[in-house]
């Protein structure tokens, strides 16, 4: 097998560069807890001030960072609406009910993106024998829907029923940066009718560690106390919250890199026989893609590709496989991995 492995399973895959552990090294830090890591408060800040909104609080994760959102909009037995493919319904341990004693009512939308009628549809009549309906989450880039862009039309819609009805409004943002840059509108834009909203530092930003959730101050004040709760306040986090500072300043802009890489990569990959892709559907740095049903299973090409060197991901049906680009992928890398991917297909 080759030394060196090209990992397209997930952009969780990156590892701090050098500029980034110094960055890291150098940090100012002290007792995040008290309020007094100046990395941490600056960060923070930052983000806040990306996100248009009043405050924002560093969390070991961005699972945490949907769990305490959930947790601040509602009370026990309320019910969120999300779309079935989202990350919170289906990656995250089932943590608002099994934490937070919280519904959920999964709406299918398409990839990933649902409509304001869609949410009315679902939220609860006013009989004390149903949940209450308290909140609806976004999730932008989509990620199981192919990394898939809301539109700020389709987000107001969703933004008015929600408000029409008095329900809160949570962006799970993790890759919101790759929708910016994909899109050209701004983060704040993206989130104007969010309560709250969160970006992952540990995606494509290519940090360790993180996430950080933003909203109210009132709000803000309320995810802290979750934050200690569920044993996520830290100490001396400058360590791991200068990465994030860093990747801010330098690891935006060059997304663009990563989709541009994700198309080539499906256009690659379209050409091969037996592969079932339409490059025009990539809008990030998420390829999804099917292999035609008559051969080899996902899992058995993930195996083969593996031993070359290459690892694309085997993810839901026996022939969906998932490749994501990121800032460890060069356009060197995405050829060879096609050029692995035909080997493999045609062998
Ligand atoms: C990765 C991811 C999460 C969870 O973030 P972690 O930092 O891995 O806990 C939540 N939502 C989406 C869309 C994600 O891709």
């Amino acid at each position: 097998m080759p030394d060196r492995l090209i990992d397209l399973s997930s952009d969780t895959a990156t590892k701090p560069t050098p500029e980034m552990r110094r960055a890291m090294a150098e940090a100012e830090v002290g007792d995040e807890q008290k309020g007094e890591d100046p990395t941490v408060n600056l960060l923070q800040e930052m983000v806040a001030d990306l996100l248009g909104m009043e405050a924002a609080l560093y969390l070991p994760s961005g699972t945490m960072c949907n769990l305490i959102a959930s947790r601040v909009h509602t009370r026990t037995g309320d019910e969120i609406i999300l779309d079935r493919l989202s990350n919170q319904y289906n990656y995250e341990g089932g943590s608002a009910a099994g934490v937070f004693g919280l519904s959920i009512m999964a709406v299918a939308g398409e990839r990933g993106i649902f409509t304001g009628a869609q949410v009315a549809d679902g939220i609860r009549g006013p009989s004390p024998h149903a949940p209450r309906t308290r909140l609806v989450v976004l999730e932008n880039t989509m990620n199981a829907g192919g990394g898939a862009v809301w539109s700020l039309d389709q987000i107001n819609d969703v933004v008015q029923v929600a408000r029409a009805h008095g329900l809160k409004l949570h962006m799970d943002g993790a890759r919101l940066m790759n929708a910016v840059v994909a899109s050209g509108v701004a983060a704040r834009e993206f989130v104007a009718g969010m309560d709250t909203a969160w970006i992952d530092l540990s995606k494509g930003l290519g940090c360790p560690v993180g996430g950080v959730l933003a909203g109210s101050r009132d709000d803000m004040a309320l995810a802290l106390r979750y934050k200690h709760l569920l044993g996520g306040a830290m100490r001396q986090a400058g360590i791991i919250a200068a990465a994030g500072v860093y990747a801010l300043q330098h690891h935006v802009e060059r997304l663009a890199e990563d989709h541009s890489n994700a198309r080539h990569l499906a256009r690659g990959l379209a050409d091969i026989p037996g592969v079932l892709l339409d490059p025009a559907t990539i809008e990030t740095n998420i390829v999804f893609f099917d292999l035609d049903p008559t051969g080899p299973t996902a899992v058995e090409v993930s195996n083969a590709l593996i031993a070359h060197g290459v690892r694309i991901g085997a993810t839901g049906g026996r022939h969906r496989m998932r490749a994501v680009t990121h800032l460890d992928i060069s356009r060197a890398d995405v050829e060879r991995a096609v050029e692995v991917m035909r080997t493999v297909m045609v062998s």
